[in-house]
C-alpha cells in the first residue's frame, strides 16, 4: 500500500499540532506508522490522500450510523447554509430537534443543546451537583466521558480515596471528588455508597461501555445502578453519547429498559457536526441558568446548520426503524468472522471489538490484559486488506447502515482469514 502522500502531510501538519493530530485517538501510536490522510467519505468507504480506498468501520468515531455524507443530511445542511451559519438567537430547528430527542428519550424531560459530548457530560455533572447539592461523583474504571479535568480519571486503585488524575494539568484536587468504581462490579459502588453515599451527587456510567474496547453491563448491572442511586438520592447519568441512536433508537436507555435521571447524548444526534446534548428529569434541568443557578453557556450552542443535520440524521432513522434490525444481522456477521479466526469478541448492536487476550472482558483490568502488539499486526493487516478500523485495541469498530452485504461479507472473509498471532 502507497501512503507517500499522507506521509508528507503527516510532516507538515506534525509542525503544527502536537503529534499531528487535533485528537489523540487518530494518531497511530499504539499501532505504528503514520496516520492516514483522509481526502473524501462517501457510504461505506473513505478516500485517502494517495487514493487508497478503505471500508471504514470507524466511521468519524460513532456519528456516522447512516455512512458518510448521507444524501439527506449533506442536504439538509447546505440549505441552512444559505439562510445563516449562526445567529447566538433562538431559531425554530432548536425546538425541532429537542421534539425528536425527547420522542425517543422520554426520560430527557427537558434538555440543553452544546457543540461536544465532552460538553454535555461536563455540564450534566454539574446540574446533578447544582441538584443535590452534594460534591463528589462516581465514574467507573475504563468508562470515558471526554477531557474535563474532573472525569479525567481512569486508572489507580485508590476506590475509597480521591483518585489521581490520568492527564498531567489536572490538579490533584478537582480529581479529589471524583470517586472510582469497577465496571459490573456491585460490591465497588456498594462500598462507595456505604461510606460516603450522603455526599454522593451522581453516578456517570456508559450503559454500555464502548471505551475500553467494548464491555456490554453484565446482567442487572444497570438496574442495581438505578436502585442504589435512587436509594441514596444521587442523579444516575448515563452518558449515551455512544450508545444513543445507536443500539436502537431509543438508545441504551431503551435497550435494557433502564431509566436514567439525566443523558448526554453526542455523536450521532449531530449528525455528523458538532453537536451534542444533555438532559434528564425536569426539577433537574430547571436548576439550570436562566432559569437556576447552575450556570452553562454557549456562543455556538444550538448552532442551526449542526442542528439540521442532527434534525435530518434522526428523521432518516425514524424512516427505517429496519436500519437497526440489519445492523444487529450485519455485525453478527462480523462476530461470527472474528471468532472463525479464533478472536475473542465482545459486541452490542453494532459496536464490537476483538480483544487480543484469553481473558473474557467484563471490566478495565481484564481488558487491559490484552495484546496491544497482536492488535497492532490484526490493525495493519486489516488496513492493507481495505479495512480501516480504529488504530487502538481500546476502542468499538462501528457498523453502519451504509455498510452493503458485499461490503460485510467481503470484511468477514478477510478477517477469518488473519493469520496472525495473539489469537
Ligand atoms: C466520545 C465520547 C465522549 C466525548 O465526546 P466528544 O464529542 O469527543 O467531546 C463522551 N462520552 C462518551 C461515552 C464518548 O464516547
Amino acid at each position: 500500500m502507497i501512503t507517500k502522500n499522507s506521509e508528507k502531510l503527516y510532516r507538515r501538519a506534525s509542525g503544527f499540532m502536537p503529534g499531528g493530530v487535533n485528537s489523540p485517538v487518530r494518531a497511530f501510536r499504539s499501532v505504528g506508522g503514520t496516520p492516514l490522510f483522509i481526502e473524501r467519505a462517501k457510504g461505506s468507504r473513505i478516500y485517502d490522500a494517495d487514493g487508497n480506498e478503505f471500508i471504514d468501520y470507524v466511521c468519524s468515531w460513532g456519528p456516522n450510523i447512516l455512512g458518510h455524507a448521507h444524501p439527506s443530511i449533506t442536504e439538509a445542511v447546505k440549505k441552512t447554509c444559505d439562510t445563516g451559519l449562526t445567529f447566538g438567537a433562538c431559531h425554530k430547528g432548536e425546538i425541532r430537534l429537542a421534539e425528536l430527542i425527547r420522542r425517543h428519550f422520554p426520560s430527557m424531560e427537558m434538555l440543553r443543546l452544546v457543540n461536544s459530548g465532552t460538553e454535555a457530560v461536563m455540564s450534566a455533572v454539574r446540574a446533578a451537583r447544582g441538584f443535590t447539592h452534594r460534591d463528589k461523583i462516581v465514574k467507573f474504571e475504563g468508562c470515558y466521558h471526554g477531557h474535563s479535568d474532573g472525569l479525567l480519571v481512569r486508572g489507580g486503585s485508590g476506590l475509597l480515596t480521591g483518585s489521581v488524575p490520568d492527564s498531567s494539568g489536572v490538579p490533584r484536587g478537582y480529581t479529589d471528588t471524583t470517586l472510582l468504581a469497577r465496571y459490573n462490579d456491585r460490591r465497588s459502588v456498594e462500598s462507595l455508597f456505604a461510606c460516603d453515599g450522603r455526599n454522593i451527587a451522581c453516578v456517570i456510567v456508559e450503559p454500555c461501555a464502548a471505551n475500553m474496547g467494548v464491555v456490554p453491563p453484565s446482567e442487572g448491572f444497570l438496574q442495581f445502578l438505578r436502585s442504589i442511586t435512587k436509594r441514596y438520592g444521587a442523579v444516575l447519568i448515563f452518558d449515551e453519547v455512544i450508545t444513543g441512536f445507536r443500539l436502537g433508537i431509543g438508545g441504551a436507555q431503551a435497550y435494557y429498559g433502564v431509566t436514567p435521571d439525566m443523558t448526554t447524548l453526542g455523536k450521532i444526534v449531530g449528525g455528523g457536526m458538532p453537536l451534542a446534548v444533555y438532559g434528564g428529569r425536569r426539577e433537574i434541568m430547571e436548576c439550570v441558568a436562566p432559569l437556576g443557578s447552575v450556570y452553562q453557556a454557549g456562543t455556538l450552542s444550538g448552532n442551526p446548520v449542526a442542528v439540521s443535520a442532527g434534525i435530518a440524521a434522526i428523521e432518516e432513522l425514524e424512516k427505517a426503524p429496519e436500519i437497526y434490525d440489519e445492523l444487529e444481522r450485519k455485525s453478527a456477521m462480523i462476530e461470527a468472522a472474528m471468532k472463525e479466526a479464533g478472536l475473542r469478541v465482545n459486541r452490542c448492536g453494532s459496536l464490537l471489538t476483538a480483544f487480543f487476550t484469553n481473558e473474557d472482558v467484563t471490566d478495565y483490568n481484564s481488558a487491559k490484559s490484552a495484546d496491544t502488539a497482536a492488535y497492532a499486526e490484526y490493525f495493519v493487516y486489516l488496513l492493507e486488506h481495505g479495512i480501516y478500523t480504529a488504530p487502538s485495541q481500546f476502542e468499538a469498530m462501528f457498523v453502519s447502515a451504509a455498510h452493503s452485504d458485499s461490503d460485510i461479507e467481503a470484511t468477514c472473509e478477510i478477517i477469518s482469514k488473519f493469520q496472525g498471532k495473539g489469537r
